[in-house]
């Protein structure tokens, strides 16, 4: 049995009734706030390994990760280092630095998909780019997407666009967002290739990028069928529209290259960004040197950023890739993560749960729908009391995942195979509880 704390909140909680006269909801970004699943968020104090500690000295597993960005868990000490070797001749400068030039070269040296790079300081900043240089390229105005992807909260983007808005929303679209940028989206159902064929041949010659989640992870995890990712970019070929790659979650987790490299589609524009970043805050939007031609300065696609490339976030960047540029990396992440898996879904199995952990990569999400393929966002269950559950028998028996049953959990260098036997062995007894 693993030891079932009676978990302290005192702490947390004081500290929520204060951030909530400091920040709407008590935080600064919605998914934090624990509104889907009970009580005061913890506070975390620290992270170290695989391990963070929250105000009331809970310890916790964690498979949140800061949302993706960890993958060599908390405090590497390659990355700490670099960090702390670099802020020692100062934190920006507003000017070149050859930090920049590392990271691209780090990056460009092994990724066959995109000839120049641009860094900015967020996944939202770098899809928000990306549309307007796809748009200053093509000449077209609407954008495709996919229902269900979240590419952050670029407005023309928060139209159905999945687990921030689903948790909260009655909508899934957010308010303030002009009908006029509304009606420059286009939204079409995941793995659906007939309403994808539809939509082209209506409005391709307005297209100017499809964008999508190649591995969708922010609405549950709706793994695409690969002829679906292959049709969508021969019809963006034939109609001269940009298939855009948001990889900010799926780059440099999946494979280092991303979904375009697991999956071998070669896209037109991508972004990155969490991992990219090493924990620090760093996006980045890529295409080949024709696109990225029309970028300011030397096109008329204006973008640009005080804090852009900033050196004490690429230096976390250098440390954090040059682990993942090491052979084997991916194959390892991956085995410890079937490992884990398996040994929570043959409990689930055996025990007849109505409860499936889906997986690819070291990522995976808590499926209350049994064995069906979910490959769209509406064949979710919205009923979320499973979730509920499950993550507060969790909590308590010292497993934390991010608060929200659409979003996906994350697996890091530290989940020894040693940890993920005791997470594991939370999973099947959380389960048991609950069902
Ligand atoms: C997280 C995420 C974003 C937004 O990135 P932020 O850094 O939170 O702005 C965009 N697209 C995808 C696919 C993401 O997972």
């Amino acid at each position: 049995m693993i030891a079932k704390n009676t978990l302290k909140r005192t702490v947390s909680e004081g500290l929520f009734e204060k951030s909530k006269t400091y920040f709407p909801g008590g935080v600064n970004s919605p998914v934090r706030a624990f509104k889907s699943v009970e009580g005061a968020p913890l506070f975390i104090k620290k992270g170290d390994g695989c391990h963070i500690w929250d105000e009331d000295d809970n310890k916790f597993i964690d498979f949140c990760c800061s949302w993706g960005p960890l993958i060599l868990g908390h405090n590497h000490p390659n990355v700490y280092a670099k960090i702390v070797e670099t802020l020692q001749n100062g934190s920006s400068f507003g000017a070149p630095t050859r930090l920049e030039n590392e990271l691209a070269e780090l990056i460009l040296s092994k990724n066959p998909f995109i000839d120049k790079i641009r860094f900015v300081s967020s996944g939202t900043e770098a899809v928000m780019s990306a549309i307007r240089l796809s748009r200053g390229y093509t000449k077209k105005n609407k954008v495709l997407k996919f229902e269900g992807c979240y590419h952050g909260h670029v407005d023309s983007m928060l139209v159905k666009a999945g687990s921030g808005l689903v948790t909260f929303g009655t909508s899934s679209t957010s308010e303030g967002i002009p009908q006029s940028y509304i009606d420059e989206t286009l939204v079409v159902e995941l793995n659906d290739i007939d309403a994808l064929r539809k939509c082209i041949a209506e409005y391709g010659d307005e297209i100017a990028c499809a964008i999508i989640e190649p591995i969708p992870a922010n609405n549950g995890l709706l793994l695409q069928e690969l002829t679906f990712l292959q049709e969508l970019r021969k019809l963006c070929t034939e109609n001269n529209i940009l298939l855009f790659f948001d990889e900010v979650i799926s780059g440099f987790r999946v494979a280092f290259s991303g979904a375009a490299e697991l999956y071998g589609i070669t896209p037109d524009i991508v972004t990155y960004g969490k991992i990219i970043g090493g924990g620090l805050p760093v996006g980045a939007y890529g295409a080949r040197k024709e696109i990225m031609a029309h970028v300011s300065p030397d096109g008329g696609v204006y973008q640009a950023g005080t804090l852009s490339g900033n050196p004490v976030a690429m230096a976390a960047g250098i440390a954090q890739l040059t682990e993942l540029a090491k052979p084997g990396f991916y194959e390892d992440q991956e085995e410890r993560t079937k490992y884990f898996v398996n040994l929570v879904n043959a409990h689930a199995k055996s025990q007849g749960y109505n409860f499936e952990l889906v997986t690819i990569g070291s990522i995976f999400w808590l499926s209350f729908d049994g064995k069906k393929h979910i490959r769209r966002a509406g064949e979710i269950n919205p009923d979320m009391t499973g979730f509920r559950k499950i993550f507060l028998a969790l909590l308590e028996r010292g497993v934390y995942l991010g608060p929200s049953g659409y979003e996906v959990g994350f697996i890091s260098i530290a989940h020894t195979k040693e940890i993920l036997d005791q997470a594991a062995q939370a999973f099947c007894e959380a389960l048991d509880e609950i069902y």
